[in-house]
């Protein structure tokens, strides 16, 4: 029996170096030692050119093996080298998701003419003028790759929208006429209709595209040998859609394929309607969790910690989550920037590490550094090893205080010497007396962390103060010679 935990494996800002799959397959022992179970990959396929993260997908068949957008490799590297690693973590026993971005398409070879009706940005409801012809960058013919893996070219049909008409030279968001066509429903109700977000929007109800996408998937997975998906974007793509590419994912390849998506928002009503309409055959994460924490390190002691899972999905649902502290996207300089403060980063990683609910994921910036400035790779190493080692058993909550909590796993015999207090302080030194019970009494407990430097010596119901310094954690567990 051991504690999963998801390795979120790159950064916004990594070098286009094309080393990234070498980088992480040397990692991989590593890892296995720090408890990571599964490790969610960027998005392989290439995008608009080397530099390109992946989000910004071109081609979904060219996993850095074509001539095209002036590269063979990807950012990451070549498809040989995505499948050595993938290889050697499964030899580890560790599990590979594939990052999946079915929303948009960028980088388009050739223009073509069609009609369209710009819509009001803030409103996509609302047509801010009569129809008209448009040049936009919508086919997609590949002459890199030809008709390897797939035949398939996209034209404007295959779209719901485009954000640039190159006959006018003017941006804006045009909506693709057509038979049939128009934005998806089931989708995020802001600015009227979230269906468009970037680049060429994919038309999911077009019957081509969705026979296109289930035999990509089906291939992309079975290739490489992935066993979950990561969905990008889910909150722009029509939620039956959605629903059907998962389960045609787990039927056509492994009934076991693990997914969890990616719905940005802290609206946990809204997370909880979109688990229910994907009749909960997934996870997302907890992006309110995540907002919860960054305010809490911006607060400092004004904040109350007794609060910290307040309107949090691990708390509404915690069956269907996986928790994190940031991402590529919270991070400095991205869009949807919002990361957590240093001295708030051990306390919010105790909180999803140590605890019984949630999927936790360690992103790759807070552990090796975001680029090439130092990690927290010694800091978090601490806590890693009491959630592999230690975090089992029954759980306890003693919110004492406005400014301190403390949390008790109680340990599993199958686990021997396992069972920890967590106390956390985002204010002046604090503590609280726990009795554990009185098999433990006379027992020695060290602050595993090293933050407290003590040793406790268990009473006969098991209990004693278990101290916190100020702003800080502490990992009380069984002294073991
Ligand atoms: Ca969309």
């Amino acid at each position: 029996m051991n504690n999963g935990l998801l390795f979120q494996g790159f950064e916004w800002e990594l070098p286009a170096d094309s080393k990234h799959w070498e980088r992480l397959t040397g990692a991989v022992p590593q890892l296995k030692d720090i408890g990571v179970s599964g490790i969610w990959l960027p998005p392989a396929y290439k995008g608009t050119s080397v530099f390109d993260t992946g989000y910004s997908a071109y081609d979904l068949y060219d996993i850095g093996e074509f001539e095209q957008k002036d590269t063979v490799a990807t950012k990451y590297g070549t498809a040989d080298e995505l499948q050595t690693l993938i290889d050697t973590l499964h030899e580890h026993g560790m599990r590979a998701y594939a990052d999946v971005v079915l929303n948009h398409k960028a980088g388009a070879d050739e223009t073509e003419k069609f009609m369209a009706v710009p819509v009001d940005p803030d409103n996509r409801s609302e047509e801010l003028s009569e129809a008209r012809e448009i040049e936009g960058w919508t086919k997609f013919t590949y002459p890199g790759r030809g008709d390897q893996y797939s035949s398939f070219k996209w034209n404007f049909n295959h779209f719901t929208a485009i954000d640039f008409d190159q006959a006018s030279g003017e941006s804006g968001i045009y909506r693709i006429l057509g038979d049939n066509k128009g934005f998806a429903v089931a989708v995020d109700p802001e600015y009227g209709n979230y269906d468009y977000l970037m680049h060429a929007d994919v038309d999911t109800a077009h019957p081509d595209v969705r026979e296109e996408l289930f035999s990509w998937g089906e291939w992309y997975l079975k290739r490489f040998g992935f066993d979950g998906i990561r969905l990008d974007a889910v909150k722009h793509i029509d939620e039956p859609f959605m629903r059907e590419f998962i389960e045609q994912m787990r039927a056509r390849v492994n009934e076991d394929i693990y997914a969890v998506g990616e719905y940005w928002t802290s609206d946990v009503e809204r997370m909880r309607q979109y688990l229910d309409s994907m009749q909960f055959h997934m996870q997302l994460f907890d992006v309110a969790l995540h907002f919860n924490f960054q305010r809490a390190g911006m607060e400092g002691e004004a904040f109350d910690l007794r609060t910290i899972f307040d309107n949090t999905l691990v708390k509404a649902n915690p069956l269907n989550v996986v928790t994190f502290v940031d991402n590529h996207d919270s991070q400095p300089g991205q869009a949807l920037e919002s990361f957590v403060d240093d001295w708030f980063k051990p306390l919010a990683y105790a909180l999803i590490l140590l605890r019984h609910d949630g999927y936790p994921c360690l992103f790759y910036g807070d552990y090796y550094g975001i680029e090439g400035g130092e990690g927290k790779e010694d800091l978090l190493n601490h806590l890693l090893y009491a959630r592999k080692e230690k975090a089992y058993g029954p759980e306890e909550d003693y919110f004492f205080d406005e400014n301190a909590i403390a949390f008790v796993r109680k340990g599993d015999m199958e686990v021997p010497h396992s069972g920890l207090v967590c106390v956390l302080s985002n204010g002046a030194e604090n503590g609280t007396y726990i009795a554990l019970g009185a098999d433990r009494a006379g027992q020695t407990w060290i602050d595993m962390t090293g933050n407290r430097g003590e040793e406790l010596t268990l009473d006969e119901e098991g209990g004693a103060d278990f101290l916190v310094n100020g702003g800080s954690v502490s990992v009380w567990v069984e002294k073991v010679e």
